[in-house]
């Protein structure tokens, strides 16, 4: 990973939003004076027209990011910005507590898990748009990332039925990161998110939310239990990045809590050091292919872990309660599953049959229904995002990425909800910040949880095997 810590600054041009508003062109204010002088001539019949809105651009100064390299970061402004407590320093957490230092808003994060290495996190990303947005945390490179060039899908023989990806349409001379898919480990790009924290961390390790509760002066008191005690803090804005099964959802949405939705499959992972397959020679393990193959039932997915272990995903329909029950007995009978059922093309036997069983591990797969805006509106001063808000199933790689938007998008609305000329205790931080925040974060994941659902019956099906040089089930998988 960048060891080389740069602090940022927000960009002083955008407001750090990374977009600037350049007034309408000429060509739409001479089209809307046209429209209001009819409107004018015609006696004011009808509604009149509307004015349109200027298009934002991206900011030169900052290049889109929204930041600007400074000596330190800013020192947090606790009389602009309400102090945020983010709950879970997973993907989403981490990518909110850095996007609020960096812009000078004060914040503390309460994570559960005692370490950052607690439990097993292991599990390899694929980032799509968000890899351009990772910009406004100030990572402008991933060094643990492994671009993939090459996408390839099979039948179970070995039977090619689609290729895509920049070797096949660029003629393997475009090896340039822009506009491809990234593969990280979930735990590089979170060390990543830490490595910008630096010494800022502001992370409470070992603090899991069991209650929150309004106070008189309009600040919110969360309980947490802690080293066995229950511990008490307080804060003025509370964000709920506490993952699938989230406890401030929970606390939020009583009485219409939206349930888990079972999506009828089950996902196995393992990661497998190439060390162990180097005579095979195989080019699918060439640390930039992905490929897939799947039966019409049954799929396997198989992408780079890092430079030097590949990660595999093996999924097929299954009973919920057979999901938990298998999942439940752990790696080696997990292993023994997915060998049972892939006596496939080479290397897919031989990856299984070399992966360390340390690293495998199986869930059935979760969503659920959709919040809309209308379900907030009671919120107060708590909102949510990443899974916590909008889960999806694995099979589009959204997740994360959505996680990472989210964050970046909160942190901006912060800053633009939050006057420097006033105190934030006289702003209607529900009005003017969470739930234009809300309203954007649910219609943009909304698409992706939908297509992600569909995915995952699509994916475990005959259409799987139409021959097609693209994504299978819609998607980047
Ligand atoms: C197999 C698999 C493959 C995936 N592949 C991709 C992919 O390729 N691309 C992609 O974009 N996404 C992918 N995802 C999805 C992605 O990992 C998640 O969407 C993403 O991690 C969500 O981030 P989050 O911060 O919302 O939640 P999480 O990362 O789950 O973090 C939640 C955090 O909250 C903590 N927490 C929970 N409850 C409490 C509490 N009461 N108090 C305090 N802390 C609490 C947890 O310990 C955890 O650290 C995949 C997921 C899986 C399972």
């Amino acid at each position: 990973m960048n060891t080389s810590k740069t602090s940022y600054t927000p960009c002083p041009d955008c407001n750090g939003q990374g977009r600037v508003n350049r007034g309408l062109s000429k060509k739409a204010r001479l089209r809307y004076q046209k429209a209001l002088d009819a409107y004018t001539r015609s006696g004011a019949q009808g509604p009149a027209p509307a004015k349109p809105k200027a298009h934002l651009q991206p900011c030169s100064t900052c290049l889109a990011s929204g930041l600007i390299p400074a000596e330190q970061p800013p020192v947090p402004d606790s009389d602009t910005y309400p102090h945020v407590a983010i709950i879970g320093a997973g993907i989403g957490g981490m990518a909110l507590a850095v996007a609020c230092l960096h812009r000078g808003i004060p914040f503390t994060v309460y994570e559960r898990d005692l370490h950052f290495d607690s439990r097993s996190q292991g599990y390899g990303l694929t980032l799509q748009q968000a890899h351009t947005a990772l910009k406004g945390f100030g990572i402008h490179e991933l060094q643990d990332g492994v671009v993939s060039t090459r996408h390839i899908a099979h039948q179970p023989d070995g039977t090619v039925i689609g290729e895509w990806g920049m070797r096949k349409w660029d003629t393997g001379t475009h090896t340039t990161s822009k506009k491809t898919n990234i593969h990280i480990a979930r735990q590089a790009l979170r060390r990543a998110l830490l490595d910008q924290l630096g010494d800022a961390h502001q992370i409470q390790w070992g603090h899991q939310l069991l209650e929150i509760k309004q106070t008189g002066d309009g600040a919110i008191q969360l309980d947490f239990q802690a080293a066995g005690n229950v511990k008490s803090a307080s804060a003025h804005l509370v964000v709920g990045a506490d993952g699938i099964r989230s406890t401030l959802r929970t606390m939020l949405l009583k009485p219409q809590l939206t349930p888990l939705r079972y999506l009828d499959c089950i996902v196995i992972l393992g990661i497998c050091d190439l060390q162990n397959l180097n005579h095979l020679k195989n080019p699918l393990l060439d640390s930039a292919t992905v490929f897939q193959t799947a039966d019409g039932t049954a799929r396997m997915y198989m992408m780079p872990y890092d430079r030097d272990r590949v990660m595999w995903q093996f999924s097929f329909p299954i009973a919920e309660d057979e999901a938990k029950s298998l999942s439940a007995q752990g790696p080696e009978p997990l292993k023994k599953e997915v060998q049972r059922r892939t006596p496939w093309h080479e290397p897919i036997p031989e990856v299984i049959s070399e992966t360390d069983p340390a690293f495998i591990s199986g869930y059935p797969v979760y969503d659920r229904e959709l919040l809309t805006p209308e379900m907030t509106t009671n919120w107060g001063n708590c909102t949510l995002l990443g899974d916590a808000a909008h889960p999806m199933s694995p099979f589009k790689g959204q997740g994360a990425n959505q996680a990472l938007l989210d964050a970046l998008a909160l942190a901006k609305r912060i800053t633009k909800g939050c006057n420097l000329s006033k105190s934030f205790k006289e702003i209607n931080l529900r009005k003017k910040i969470l739930s234009k925040f809300e309203t954007e974060m649910l219609q943009r994941s909304a698409l992706k949880v939908t297509a992600s659902a569909k995915a995952a019956a699509v994916l475990h099906s005959e259409k799987v095997l139409q021959e097609r040089d693209g994504p299978r089930g819609g998607g980047v998988q």
